[in-house]
């Protein structure tokens, strides 16, 4: 079981120090609810190991986990840095005051808007990934006269999943500069025959909900022979070493984590050897983490609707929420734990699948868990929902998205107001609009 349940008195869910089903009664459900606490402690599990190892580092948390004003300053709070992927995502940074020079823009398909407002914002780095976007950017860096670092995304061949990693030399990705057929090589020299594009490192991602840490140390290793080979032909010195995110985190009993810090320490011991053994100077470490900041540091609730109980075969709880709020599931079998709220630890002698109420047969957000008896009116908590559930959420079936919760020291508001029907038809105009 979950090694973070609380409960009170009355044997309801206590996440963040605040009753639950208060929280339920107060602000409605589906509600998604973030502890803030655990954010702030998660992101310093990395940035006070790099500390504590000496280390000059950037812990960028990859926004597309959770992108709201209130969250963004709280990862400025906490001294993150932040990836961007878009406009919007852009807009939110820039909107929650984040400091331009330490947001990073990411993306396989960068407009010429994206990267216009990128330029005109004068953000820290720009993470290039293919030929188009390093033509496009040349000519704007041009246009407006002006000079932009960025980092060169590459694909070492280095599959992490989540158990396991995968050596598969050529790597079939749409993100990023193939190594082995000399796709890197090629970028890399365009990007030093501009004037305006200043390529400060290399970057890699390989993979997410990761729980070991061969597959980081593998792309070191790849990363630093071919930074070697740059130095040798090109007396490139790379400033900043970027091995992306994908840090796993615990959603069931089947997630065995590793300490945050012991991925750090991992990366710098590694970086560390590498450099000696290359006689390269040691570049700046650049992390992204997006999950592991704010995945188990929220929680969903849902009331309990209607029950199906098919003899034999299955009990299908529904609950008023489900692919809209979290498509995790449907999308890819992701497995959650979640609990009765109102009825914490009450004998769990009911067996039942949980069920979104959208019309699709996929929209199942638990299957076969273990239950007390459940009754209308109940409250569900599904734990470990604080990365790509809110940032995921859809208006599939006109529903409106849930509201978004903090919880610290005691207090809860709210940090995203709940869409009204109102806002989920703003933008339709009427046929007479059309017809006129
Ligand atoms: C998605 C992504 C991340 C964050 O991944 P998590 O699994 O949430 O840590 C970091 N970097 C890049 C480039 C990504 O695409």
């Amino acid at each position: 079981m979950n090694e973070q349940i609380k409960t009170n008195e009355k044997d309801h869910l206590i996440f963040g120090g605040i009753d639950t089903i208060d929280l339920a009664k107060k602000y409605g459900t589906p509600l998604y609810v973030y502890d803030v606490n655990r954010i702030r402690a998660n992101a310093r599990s990395f940035v006070n190991q790099f500390e504590k190892l000496g280390v000059k580092a950037q812990v960028a948390y990859a926004s597309k986990a959770f992108s709201s004003v209130a969250m963004l300053q709280v990862a400025k709070q906490e001294g993150l840095s932040l990836d961007v992927v878009s406009q919007g995502e852009l807009y939110t940074a820039l909107k929650a005051d984040f400091p331009v020079g330490k947001i990073h823009l990411h993306g396989n398909n960068k407009s010429h808007a994206e990267l216009k407002m990128a330029i005109e914002n004068k953000i820290g780095c720009i993470v290039i990934d293919n030929f188009h976007e390093i033509e496009l950017l040349d000519q704007l860096l041009n246009e407006s006269n002006q000079k932009m670092d960025v980092l060169i995304r590459v694909t070492p061949g280095i599959e992490a999943h989540t158990h396991d990693y995968i050596l598969t030399g050529n790597e079939d990705s749409k993100f990023g500069f193939d190594i082995n057929s000399g796709q890197a090589e090629e970028a890399f020299k365009r990007l030093l025959k501009s004037d305006q594009i200043q390529l400060k490192g290399l970057h890699c991602h390989i993979g997410s909900q990761i729980f070991e840490t061969e597959g980081f140390v593998l792309a070191v290793k790849r990363l630093f022979k071919l930074m070697n080979d740059w130095k040798i032909n090109d007396q490139f010195d790379p400033a900043v070493l970027n091995v992306g995110g994908g840090f796993g985190i615990r959603y069931t009993d089947e997630d065995q984590p590793l300490p945050l810090e012991d991925y750090v320490t991992a990366l710098v011991e590694e970086i560390k050897a590498q450099a000696n053994a290359y006689q390269m100077e040691f570049p700046e470490i650049w992390i992204e983490p997006g999950r592991a900041i704010v995945g188990n540091a929220g929680i969903t609730l849902y009331e309990v609707g209607s029950k199906k109980e098919i003899p034999n075969v299955r009990n299908y709880i529904s609950v008023d929420g489900g692919m809209t709020d979290n498509i995790r599931p449907a999308l890819y079998d992701a497995k959650y734990e979640a609990v009765i709220a109102n009825k914490v630890t009450a004998p769990k002698t009911y067996e039942g699948s949980i069920a979104g109420k959208c019309c699709e047969s996929g929209d199942m957000l638990i299957w076969d868990l273990r239950l007390p008896e459940v009754v209308a009116g109940d409250i569900l908590a599904v734990f470990s929902t604080g990365a790509y559930g809110y940032s995921m959420a859809s208006h599939y079936n006109r529903f409106a998205k849930p509201a978004v919760v903090f919880v610290e020291d005691g207090k809860d508001k709210l940090v995203v107001e709940r869409e009204t029907y109102q806002d989920v038809s703003r933008y339709d105009l009427s046929y007479e609009q059309w017809r006129n």
